[in-house]
């Protein structure tokens, strides 16, 4: 059958009480630019409670699906037919149309549930239930009823129009990007960091990043690896800003100055107090990074407690590390289900794992630490040359060439 609309429910967004309406309208926003990519033609507006979604005669069913199922705040994506009335009589009839038309001679178990959003319709949900579920045994003789455990479950839901559904696909959750403020993300080429961008923008965080790149020891390739990572990211936060800096002349400042087995966590607070900066000139509230503790040297609780410290001043950022407690093997699980891991996976030289001490410290002393700092007196110049020299990449989602 060709479903006219589809109708989205949500959850949590439905209890911010007075910002219900923002949220929803948010919701509604990122729906309608996702089906933008599917062609012409659709129209989305907000039902109470739900979203609904007209389709043009025309359109690709697979992928109208797989896009609303992945905007985050969606719950639940239902194929439905709009029946443009609450006539009692049409609605019965189009119960029975609805039927013949997705299951034929099929002969299938069932349940109708039934909802009205005005309590003042004539005809409460146990009668439209009973009499729509009388109908389909009349009509299908291969149908029976099974209130336990019935194979499906029709839905009749009274609006300003009526739908009729029993398909539900599982949305992604989570809340609507751009409810919840704006947060810089380090972005590596690595497994953990898109999932870590992921998993914050899911609570509807929109997603600014930063990659280090430090050419000519890292390539052309590893820096466009990360690109493409914040493009598969997109499909799912939306556009995402890419900040490109180049960090070479400040590794080699660090490789010559400091002690070899600090200069991956030297290395690490410089990325991060370059991170701030960005993060406070883009009105960020936040970092984001892909650490997990214990995976490697620089992510023992005590390394992260020499990172972390140069976030408390003078600018001050809170640090997101969704990832914090995962093991690899889920983080990798998401990723491959977030569609980042193959190309996470790619064989390029990220400039930490050039720049690395064969033996690195575990357990830094932050006092130490501080004072080989002491011992790079023009870091300050370079952090600015760093950060005025950027190059900034708009990271949209591929979109389907011919549309
Ligand atoms: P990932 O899989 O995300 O690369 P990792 O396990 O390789 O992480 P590290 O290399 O120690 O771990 O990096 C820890 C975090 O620091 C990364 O998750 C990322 O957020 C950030 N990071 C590391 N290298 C870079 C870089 N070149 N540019 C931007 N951020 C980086
Ligand atoms: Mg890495």
């Amino acid at each position: 059958m060709q479903y006219g609309a589809f109708l989205l429910t949500y959850a949590e967004i439905g209890l911010k009480g007075k910002n219900r309406g923002k949220f929803e309208e948010s919701l509604r926003m990122q729906v309608e630019h996702r089906v933008r990519r599917c062609g012409e033609g659709f129209k989305v507006s907000r039902e109470d409670g739900r979203i609904l979604v007209l389709c043009p005669e025309e359109y690709d069913y697979d992928k109208v699906v797989t896009e609303l199922a992945r905007v985050f705040g969606v719950n639940g994506v239902m194929p439905v037919k709009l029946v443009p009335s609450t006539e009692y009589e049409l609605i019965k009839s189009e119960v029975v149309n609805y039927v013949k038309e997705v299951y034929g001679d099929k002969p299938f178990t069932f349940k109708v549930f039934a909802k009205r959003a005005d309590k003042s319709y004539p005809h409460p949900s146990p009668e439209i239930c009973a009499d729509s579920g009388e109908l389909i045994l009349k009509n299908f003789p291969n149908s029976s009823v099974d209130v336990h455990n019935p194979q499906e479950k029709i839905w009749v839901e009274v609006r300003k129009n009526t739908y009729i559904y029993s398909v539900v696909i599982p949305g992604i959750g989570g809340m609507p990007i751009g409810t919840a403020g704006k947060a810089m993300l380090l972005l590596s080429g690595g497994i953990d960091s898109p999932v870590a961008g992921y998993m914050i923008a899911r609570r509807g965080v929109v997603i600014e990043a930063v990659y280090f790149h430090a050419p000519p020891y890292t390539s052309e390739r590893a820096k466009q690896k990360v690109i493409d990572l914040a493009k598969e990211m997109a499909a799912f936060t939306g556009t995402i800003r890419l900040h490109i800096i180049n960090f070479t002349d400040i590794e080699l400042y660090i490789d010559e100055n400091t002690p070899h087995d600090e200069i991956t966590i030297i290395m690490r607070r410089l990325m991060m107090k370059i991170a701030c900066r960005l993060a406070e000139r883009e009105k960020c509230n936040g970092l984001i990074t892909g650490e997990s503790i214990g995976q490697v040297a620089s992510q023992t609780i005590q390394s992260l407690y020499c990172t972390n410290e140069v976030c408390n001043g003078p600018v001050y950022m809170p640090v997101y590390r969704p990832v914090i407690a995962f093991d690899k093997q889920e983080i990798v699980d998401i990723a491959q289900r977030i569609g980042t891991y193959e190309t996470s996976i790619e064989p390029y030289e990220d400039c930490c794992t050039i720049f690395v001490a064969k033996h690195p410290v575990t357990k830094p002393n932050l006092n130490i630490i501080k004072a080989s700092e002491a011992c790079l007196p023009d870091i300050e110049d370079k952090i600015n040359e760093a950060i005025a020299t950027e190059d900034i990449i708009v990271c949209k989602a591929d979109v389907d060439e011919n549309l």
